[in-house]
């Protein structure tokens, strides 16, 4: 059984975006898989954080986890930090990673100017991390938004590297992963400029639709967000990326083809669409609040799973840890 690798940073609420670029198609594929999905609260310090809520937005997302349909059957869940070995690999992968490979990262550059004078190692390391992330448990997909293409590439470049300084010819130390990107829901748009991704990041909660979100919330972000003064709404049409973005939301949530979302809402007025939208969105959030909200009461429940996740990760990662440690020339026994 080929295995699958993903997770998503315990910082601030789950939107649509995550939702739709990443761990719906968890779900949807995971019963093919071996899936490893973890909490990623080490890339969560990349930026400032509250230590206050970093476990309880941990809780919080493994809950969303198992509200979204993983199913502990085929999925094994684990928190990032209970497993030591991500750390440990990251230190080894810093000393083969050419600096200027993380200066050129996208997302660092966008974060960094963001961050302005307190940028630390960190989040420029970030995508070294996630290298660590992914190579320890060798899976063959890796399932991400559009906006991890650029990182899942320099994870590549990394098992290059290292394979070429460290591994006998023929027999590679790791591993090189293919990432999962599908096409509709891979970069869901803000709400209020339908040029950026919606992200949890933004200081806008106008921005996105959290899965949390209560109809009332839903319905008066749906009412704000941004739109064009043209009638009838359409796919693809670069000058019209707002009504691009929520036509695609649409399709999504109501589970209906491109072509019949199409032919339904060509000759919509934006006043007729929004409501559409908004009923169609709280609709499918519904189920996964319903079953959020049944897990959550049972902290005990969901830390067993934390625990048996930990014990199945790390005997995978150690694994993989160790035969790293041993190319690089780590080799006195204890
Ligand atoms: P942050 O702004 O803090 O980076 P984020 O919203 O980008 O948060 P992450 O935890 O970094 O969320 O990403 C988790 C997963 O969700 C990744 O697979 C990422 O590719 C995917 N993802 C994030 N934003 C979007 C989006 N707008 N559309 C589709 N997928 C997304
Ligand atoms: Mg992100």
């Amino acid at each position: 059984r080929q295995r699958v690798l993903s997770g998503v940073q315990p910082t601030g609420n789950l939107h649509l975006g995550n939702y739709l670029g990443a761990i719906r198609n968890w779900v949807e594929i995971q019963s093919q898989y071996d899936n490893f999905l973890f909490i990623a609260d080490l890339h969560a310090i990349t930026v400032p954080h509250e230590p206050a809520t970093l476990a309880a937005n941990t809780y919080t997302l493994a809950t969303l986890y198992l509200a979204c349909g993983l199913d502990l059957n085929h999925s094994t869940i684990f928190v990032q930090s209970h497993v030591s070995a991500h750390s440990e690999l990251t230190w080894l992968f810093n000393c083969i990673t050419p600096l200027n490979w993380l200066q050129d990262m996208i997302q660092f550059k966008e974060k960094a100017v963001k961050q302005g004078e307190n940028v630390n190692v960190g989040l420029l390391d970030y995508p070294v991390l996630m290298a660590s992330d992914i190579l320890l448990y060798k899976p063959d997909k890796v399932p991400v938004g559009e906006d991890q293409k650029q990182h899942l590439e320099l994870t590549r470049d990394i098992v290059n590297r290292f394979n070429h300084q460290f591994a006998k010819p023929n027999q590679p130390v790791l591993k090189l992963p293919e990432p999962l990107i599908r096409k509709e829901g891979a970069r869901v748009m803000s709400l209020t400029d339908g040029t950026k991704k919606m992200s949890k990041s933004d200081p806008s909660e106008l921005s996105r639709i959290n899965l949390l979100d209560s109809p009332d919330e839903i319905t008066k972000k749906i009412k704000r967000c941004k739109t064009d003064p043209v009638r009838g709404l359409e796919f693809d049409n670069p000058e019209r990326p707002e009504s691009n973005n929520l036509l695609t939301l649409y399709m999504l949530l109501s589970g209906k083809t491109k072509e019949e979302v199409a032919a339904e809402c060509q000759d919509m007025g934006w006043g007729q669409f929004k409501p559409l939208l908004t009923d169609t969105t709280i609709e499918a959030l519904k189920p996964i609040q319903e079953k959020y909200q049944a897990v959550m009461n049972d902290k005990g429940y969901l830390e067993s799973v934390l625990r048996d996740g930990k014990q199945k990760a790390e005997a995978i990662a150690n694994q993989t840890l160790n035969q790293v440690k041993a190319a690089m020339g780590y080799s006195i026994p204890l």
